[in-house]
């Protein structure tokens, strides 16, 4: 059978003994010197299995006058039992273009093909594993110590990938070490988005959970907790700059009628304006938040008093002016109004006797008629001292 089709010529003389060392090669033969082909049993020939293979083996080499060399041995191997096909289908291309296959062809092609296919393939593990490392190194404890483990796998592969010349089984093993690595990776990568979108989403939750608790829902103001915090803050830092802090306790006027004249939703629209209006005075020294019910307190830092009491005046003044219609009656509010009262904090023993002396400053001005604002004096801060 002839395996390589019609153009091949018979061997030439000189390529005998090559031909004995082949069989040799190939398991054929007795040991000690080569012997003639001739001398070679028939039988012997018979009884192998790879006969034909042979046979193709000698035809292969005999019509490319090829010298017998482990490399030549191996392309004629190779393409003969195709598995290599793309060596394969280069030999069948160079064969039918007419032109000869030489050793120096074949070296060519299959050093191209050695050091880029093994290179390619080496190179492309080790970035892998590099970069898989690196991931490992990067996310956790348990990924470092999986790494170190993968690590002095690949230095004992490749420290015996130094000594072999033929690197393909050293290959597949660190394929596998690879694959083993990158599922490990992954793993860990799985486990670390995992538990890194719980942590976001606890924080929002925590956030959130802060923001609620801090905040009043009604109007966006800083609820009572919110203050009582800036308020201690603001202590300190007015206390270290040596700045004056007063509070202001406002509270609205007749709100109850409101209430009770248009409905209770009414009531929280005109708590929100009333907010809003004051939200305005606020900047990063001056704080507004609501109190509780109809009340709302302000915290102004390097202002005097007097000076506070002229800020909180003007939106006092504004919201008087305002003629309030509740849109969903069409009917008019009547007037809206507050009271206040302004306590500079370092008259007082603590801030919250400064508040307290704010509450009384406002409850005068209740008395005295409401839509106004006092500021706090003695009496108030005995009144403050007996509350
Ligand atoms: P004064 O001028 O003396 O402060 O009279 P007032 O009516 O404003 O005071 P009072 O304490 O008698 O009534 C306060 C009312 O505010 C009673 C309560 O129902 C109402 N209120 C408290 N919180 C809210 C709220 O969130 N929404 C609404 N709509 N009303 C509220
Ligand atoms: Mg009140
Ligand atoms: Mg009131």
């Amino acid at each position: 059978m002839n395996m390589l089709g019609s153009s091949f010529e018979p061997a030439p003389d000189e390529q005998r003994s090559g031909k004995l060392r082949l069989l040799r090669w190939l398991g054929f033969g007795g040991r000690g010197q080569p012997r003639d082909l001739a001398e070679i049993d028939v039988a012997e020939w018979e009884a192998t299995p790879r006969q034909q293979q042979l046979q193709a083996i000698e035809q292969f080499l005999d019509a490319h006058a090829l010298d017998l060399t482990p490399r030549s041995l191996k392309v004629a191997w190779t393409y003969l039992s195709r598995s290599d096909e793309e060596l394969a289908l280069a030999i069948d291309r160079r064969i039918k273009s007419g032109r000869q296959i030489t050793l120096e062809w074949l070296s060519d092609i299959l050093d191209r093909r050695d050091l880029s296919d093994e290179a390619a393939e080496l190179r492309e593990l080790m970035q892998r594993l590099e970069a898989s490392v690196e991931e490992f190194g990067k996310s956790t404890r348990e990924a470092h110590g999986a790494a170190s483990e993968y690590h002095s796998a690949l230095s004992g592969q490749l420290g015996e990938l130094e000594r072999v010349a033929k690197a393909s089984a050293v290959i597949s093993e660190m394929a596998q070490i690879g694959k083993a690595m990158l599922r490990r990776t992954h793993e860990v990568e799985r486990q670390m988005l995992r538990s890194s979108a719980q942590t976001r989403a606890l924080k929002r939750r925590l956030d959130e959970a802060r923001r609620c608790s801090e905040e009043d829902h009604l109007t966006g103001l800083p609820n009572r907790r919110a203050f009582e915090a800036v308020f201690d803050n603001e202590y300190r830092a007015a206390q270290e700059a040596r700045e004056q802090l007063c509070v202001v306790f406002c509270d609205i006027d007749h709100f109850k009628r409101v209430n009770d004249d248009h409905g209770h939703d009414a009531g929280d629209r005109v708590l929100r304006l009333v907010a809003e209006m004051l939200a305005q005075v606020s900047d990063d020294r001056c704080h507004v938040a609501r109190h509780g019910g109809e009340e709302f307190v302000v915290l102004l830092r390097g202002q005097s008093p007097q000076q506070a009491l002229e800020r909180l005046d003007k939106v006092r003044g504004e919201l008087a002016a305002r003629r309030l219609v509740n849109r969903a009656t069409d009917t008019p509010f009547g007037q809206v109004t507050f009271s206040a009262g302004v306590a500079e904090v370092f008259a007082y023993e603590d801030p919250r006797s400064a508040l307290q002396a704010a509450d009384a400053a406002l409850y005068r001005a209740k008395l005295e008629g409401r839509n106004r604002i006092l500021l706090a004096e003695e009496q108030d801060s005995q009144q403050a001292i007996a509350a």
